[in-house]
């Protein structure tokens, strides 16, 4: 089976003539010029292949073939997803009254248990390729508000020609966010940054850019890092090839990389109805949605902590995917504050009996709210980015016992941690970096 896929090229947000191809793209991160990355043209989505596939990795070959082939030999990229997507992706329907055609996709299954696994587990593994392909070394930089860096350390350990250096605010992740950190790992070390998720983010544009960093050779795994966003639309085709056309995504968000994960795949043909992006009080998306003329603000602290994010990095791609007035028809935002969120977990689990992460609480509220109101109709997949047990504290707040602790994460109090603590500015970060 030969169709006519051209492979896409990757050109900057910023500066649409430099062209890439994709393992350039997904090696540098961030394009030169400052920009993100984006495929053109978009592959189209194959009528009907998703829709007969039997299992998750299989779904995954038949969507991103026509993404990789110029690059990745077809056995590649088998073995590949096979081995970075071996996990469950379950859709579970509520039970309960108000609740009728609402399900949750769960996206928390793989070993560091929030979605970023998925982004993560096949961006290390597609790196990996290449860079034995070309003989070459990395050397991974990632700020992460929690979930991101656990995701990427246990994603790219012990990979050949990569070094991972992943920052977080320090006092701003949760105690089990924060051992699934700085527990060591072959190849990786953890910062803990004396400032906020803002500072951690602008101290790696800070060293992308700098020029006595560059033999280091700088790459991101980011949500701002293209790689991270292909796998990212595998799970919408996989919850539509289950729920049916003309579905409504609830999408909790922070960087807006989830959601731009759902946004290409419905740009490739998916059948998908509308999007919500729920956020939390770091509410830029929904009021630019609403219409209102607002700018990016510093970050506030919740307790949907991974979305605690002031200027979301890929509100750049989202604007350079499609014009505003088309954004505001296929998103909706909302905007769900901490105690709002409290209360969603309690009242979802009263309701339902389902134990939400403060994450997918705040997807679950923004989807409760819009029925409400008749804004949203069945059917509704809100994708769980995280499992409640990396939050206990605020599971126990709410609902007054602790959750369940899937044996993968309670194996980590039993291992060694390493971390190094460092101001929040740029020359602190290249300092450590020169050193090294
Ligand atoms: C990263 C993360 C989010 C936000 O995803 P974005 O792609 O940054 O919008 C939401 N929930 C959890 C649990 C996360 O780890």
């Amino acid at each position: 089976m030969l169709a006519p896929f051209s492979t896409p090229t990757y050109r900057s947000t910023r500066d649409a003539s430099a062209v890439v191809s994709f393992s350039d793209a997904l090696l540098q991160g961030l394009a030169p010029d400052g920009g993100l990355y984006l495929p053109s043209p978009i592959p189209r989505l194959d009528e009907t292949a998703w829709r007969d596939v039997r299992t998750f990795p299989d779904l995954a070959f038949t969507v991103l073939a026509p993404w990789l082939d110029e690059e990745v030999d077809s056995e590649s990229q088998i073995a590949l997803l096979a081995d970075a997507l071996s996990f469950p992706v379950p859709v579970v329907p509520l039970q309960g009254a108000g609740w009728e055609g609402v399900s949750v996709l769960e996206l928390f299954h793989g070993p560091t248990l929030s979605f970023k696994d998925f982004g993560a587990r096949t961006m290390a593994r597609l790196m990996g390729y290449f860079l034995q392909e070309r003989d070459e070394r990395l050397t991974i930089l990632v700020a992460t508000s929690g979930d991101t860096g656990s995701a990427v350390a246990d994603g790219f350990a012990g990979q050949p020609n990569i070094d991972v250096v992943l920052l977080y605010p320090k006092g701003q992740v949760s105690p089990v966010q924060e051992r699934q950190l700085i527990v060591q790992r072959p190849g990786v070390r953890a910062l803990a940054v004396e400032g906020t998720f803002d500072d951690c983010q602008r101290m790696v544009k800070a060293a992308f850019v700098d020029p006595e960093l560059r033999a280091l050779g700088l790459s991101s795994a980011n949500s701002i890092n293209i790689g991270r966003l292909l796998p990212q639309m595998l799970y919408y085709v996989w919850a539509v090839r289950q729920t049916g056309d003309g579905v409504t995504f609830c999408v909790p968000s922070g960087n807006l990389g989830n959601l731009t994960g759902g946004v290409l795949a419905w740009l490739a043909g998916l059948p998908v109805r509308q999007f919500v992006a729920a956020h939390n009080a770091n509410d830029f998306f929904p009021r630019y949605l609403a219409g209102e003329a607002v700018g990016f603000a510093p970050s506030v602290q919740t307790l949907s902590n991974a979305m605690d994010v002031g200027a979301p990095s890929n509100f750049e791609r989202l604007e350079a995917l499609m014009d505003a007035d088309t954004l505001r028809s296929l998103i909706r935002g909302v905007s769900v504050d901490d105690d709002a969120t409290l209360h969603s977990i309690r009242r979802v689990h009263e309701e339902t009996g389902y134990v939400a992460d403060p994450h997918t609480a705040v997807g679950l509220e923004a989807v409760r709210r819009l029925k409400e109101t008749g804004a949203v109709q069945a059917p509704v997949v809100v994708l769980s980015t995280a499992h409640p047990a990396k939050f206990p504290e605020i599971i126990e707040k709410a609902l007054g016992f602790d959750p369940e602790v899937p044996g993968r994460l309670a194996a980590l109090w039993n291992r060694e941690t390493a971390v190094t603590t460092l101001p929040p500015t740029a020359d602190a970060l290249k300092a450590f970096l020169l050193a090294a």
